[in-house]
């Protein structure tokens, strides 16, 4: 995969507020550990989990499920104005509801996984989702968590560009792939990567200021060792 940097001036949001409340952004391709890693920091610092991509499923279903091709703008406007979005606590995790509909394993099918990068191209859909997943860092306030860690493909760069710490985590796409394989799943990873990256809307990217991790060569215990690491320096800053 092509790793694309965003280049511009210095990000005025380089450094961590000092209030308690933090906000992690955690992008990268698929099946770079993002879930994993985001799941291990949620439980150590007690943050809200949000999984992004479960959104772009979760609605690629429902679009599939109504017969609306990613081709067809004006039916898409109306079947999305159709849907009213919620959320739902698991745990530390929030979870998308489609009126009222909370997403299942349904959302990672081999259909889903083949045309999610397709819905998820969409401008209208990314609008669509966009205050949702802003909202979501009131949702973790209000629920008493100390802050939120946000895992997709555009969380640092276009959901909260100003997150305490946004990282890009990567891994060698033979490893990606055995990740995938274990977990029993068929999923073409790197044509969902070149897709997410070279698409206009909000591409698949590093974003400014981010932290990169090489996940190919460490357990998952040692890449969230290598973020607290982080967090815990920013925090005593
Ligand atoms: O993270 P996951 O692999 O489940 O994401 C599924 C798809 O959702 C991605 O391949 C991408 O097309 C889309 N996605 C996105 N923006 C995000 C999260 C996911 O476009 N923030």
């Amino acid at each position: 995969m092509q790793i694309r940097v965003i280049r511009g001036q210095k990000s005025k949001h380089n450094s961590v507020t000092q209030s308690k409340f933090i906000i992690i952004a955690i992008d990268g391709g698929a099946a770079a550990g993002k879930s994993s890693t985001s799941r291990g920091l949620s439980a150590r610092y007690r943050l809200m989990h949000v999984d992004t991509g479960s959104f772009y499923r979760a609605t690629t279903l429902k679009l599939m499920e109504a017969g609306i091709k990613p081709s067809n703008n004006s039916a898409l406007t109306d079947e999305l104005s159709a849907l009213k979005l919620g959320t739902a606590l698991s745990g530390n995790t929030a979870s998308i509801t489609i009126n009222d509909w909370v997403p299942d394993k349904s959302i990672r099918s081999q259909a889903i996984n083949d045309n999610v990068s397709h819905y998820a191209a969409l401008p209208e859909l990314r609008s669509f989702l966009l205050d949702y997943q802003r909202s979501l860092a009131d949702v973790a306030r209000d629920r008493g968590f100390d802050g939120l860690v946000m895992e997709g493909r555009d969380i640092g760069s276009v959901i909260f560009p100003n997150a305490d710490l946004r990282l890009y985590l990567f891994a060698d796409p033979a490893k990606r792939a055995q990740r995938r394989a274990k977990e029993g799943i068929a999923d073409s990873i790197e044509k969902r990567d070149q897709m997410d990256s070279s698409r206009k809307a909000a591409p698949l990217q590093v974003p400014e200021g981010a932290t990169l991790i090489d996940s190919s060569e460490l357990t998952l215990d040692e890449v969230i060792d290598k973020v607290a690491t982080i967090i815990d320096s920013i925090r005593s800053s």
